[in-house]
């Protein structure tokens, strides 16, 4: 079988490409092999570079890595919901329009889609503690977000990430959700089997 529409909602990952401040630059050295001359690429990223995913161990020295997490929270039905009106933050009653259910893998996309994810803005749409607290009680299988955090750049309150992470709930950052309309999807969004890390880029792609 073959799906009509596949959407690339990935940022693509060169030496451009927005590093979360903080964090550890991209860089992609070519080498060469000296005894065959095929060309090899040495990569030096972190784990939350581009559009990636949050491990529990993001958040807490004693959760789950990202491979400890099953792979069906990465595949499978989404729903893309719409924060697009959402001023400065997606606030406890823009969480509850959407009417979550158990299960469902939800991708937030905000105003940060159509500002673009090709620089860094400190003002980015971010999801509100009471918000984040209320969609991880709906025990959803996954959520993401069109910038490359969930939690307000600079905040010292990190509930945005503990509340889903601490329930094994992993969370996609990063995501351009720019030509995707609100609606249900098929999602596949697989980290690297990277073993004992707290998250990894992913190439994210939604199906109809
Ligand atoms: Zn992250």
């Amino acid at each position: 079988m073959e799906y009509s529409t596949i959407i690339d909602i990935s940022v693509g990952l060169h030496e451009k490409t927005v590093v979360y401040p903080g964090t550890p630059a991209f860089l992609a050295e070519p080498t060469v092999s000296r005894a065959t001359g095929s060309r090899l690429t040495k990569l030096t990223m972190s784990t939350h570079f581009g559009t990636h995913l949050d491990a529990p161990l993001h958040a807490d020295a004693h959760g789950k890595s990202i491979t400890d997490l099953p792979l069906n929270h990465f595949i499978g039905t989404c729903r893309v919901v719409d924060g697009s009106q959402a001023a400065v933050n997606i606030s406890l009653s823009d969480a509850q329009q959407w009417e979550v259910q158990k299960r469902e893998r939800i991708l937030i996309k905000t105003s940060n889609s159509a500002r673009g994810l090709d620089t860094f803005y400190p003002d980015f749409t971010y999801v509100s503690p009471a918000a984040a607290n209320y969609l991880a009680s709906r025990d959803i299988a996954l959520i993401g977000i069109d910038y490359y955090s969930i939690k307000q750049k600079g905040s010292t309150d990190n509930t945005p990430h503990t509340a889903f992470l601490l329930k094994n709930i992993p969370i996609i950052e990063g995501i351009n959700l720019k030509n995707v309309e609100a609606g249900e999807y098929i999602l596949v969004a697989l980290p690297l089997k990277l073993h004992g890390v707290d998250g990894s880029p992913c190439r994210a792609i939604l199906l109809k």
